[in-house]
């Protein structure tokens, strides 16, 4: 699967259209013999859900993409499904979640921006790039993106993992926090580590990153070591931490996040 992002369609759009439905964080699927897919355009019309509105994503092998608001009840027969969006890993196509992410992202955006912030004038789509322009003040505004860093602490073949009170499930994680205005990712990354469990890192280094739509992240992971203090979690946000050697993992993330890749990176040394 080939997908090329784009803010404008070349073509009028055709009935194999696929439609990111969403609401809520949840994204409309069709199911057959079990297996999930997109509903494309004439499967909407066949459900009678006409967004009155839809923003252009791109192309997928071909296809044109758009997302749009579910803005007619839900009630759907039996082919048709919400479904949160990240409980879909693993049953949809990972091209096709990130794709839904993406229109996730850009649909909470385009609610949040169409009155312009300085003057309240209604906001137009820009012309030549994804963003939003007031027509009276020309303020700019464009789709929000969030940095955080996520951290893997090294100490002597362990690995510091915590349990974050908003987590779902039962699992055990490596530490993450969003980026400040004014403090660059390093600074982040020690503020971070600081205020949640109590140490001193060093040795920062660039693992690797990804994009988190829920719903507008950028993850920045990196690796760090050990420098000093004990661990004494801040008990708001995490609610226990501790060292874990590569035998005796606790319960991880599930595979998709980059909070699993540092850790299964981990595993591997
Ligand atoms: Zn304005």
């Amino acid at each position: 699967m080939l997908f090329n992002p784009d803010f404008k369609p070349t073509h009028s759009q055709p009935d194999s259209a696929l439609w990111f439905i969403l609401d809520k964080g949840r994204l409309l699927t069709k199911i057959k013999a079990d297996r999930f897919s997109i509903p494309n355009a004439a499967d909407l019309e066949a459900l009678r859900i006409s967004p009155s509105y839809g923003l252009y994503l791109g192309s997928l092998d071909g296809q044109p993409c758009y997302a749009g608001p579910l803005e007619t009840g839900g009630s759907f027969d039996a082919n048709f499904k919400l479904n949160n969006l990240r409980t879909l890993f693993g049953l949809l196509p990972d091209t096709l979640i990130w794709i839904a992410g993406h229109g996730n992202q850009l649909l909470y955006w385009h609610l949040a921006h169409r009155y312009c912030g300085k003057c309240g004038q209604e906001t137009e789509d820009k012309a030549d790039e994804r963003a939003k322009i007031c027509p009276r003040c020309q303020h700019v505004n464009y789709p929000r993106l969030s940095p955080a860093v996520i951290v893997a602490i090294l100490k002597d073949n362990r690995i510091l993992l915590a349990r974050n009170r908003h987590f779902k499930g039962p699992f055990y994680s490596v530490l993450a926090g969003f980026v400040e205005p004014g403090e660059s990712l390093e600074e982040c990354v020690k503020r971070e580590i600081k205020e949640e469990v109590g140490i001193a890192v060093k040795n920062i280094r660039y693992f690797g990153s990804q994009p988190w739509p829920f719903p507008d992240s950028l993850m920045i992971a990196v690796v760090s070591d050990y420098a000093a203090g004990e661990i004494a979690v801040d008990n708001s946000e995490i609610i226990d931490a501790a060292w874990f050697s590569k035998e005796e993992l606790p319960q991880i993330p599930p595979k998709i996040s980059i909070a699993r890749q540092l850790i299964d990176w981990f595993s591997q040394l």
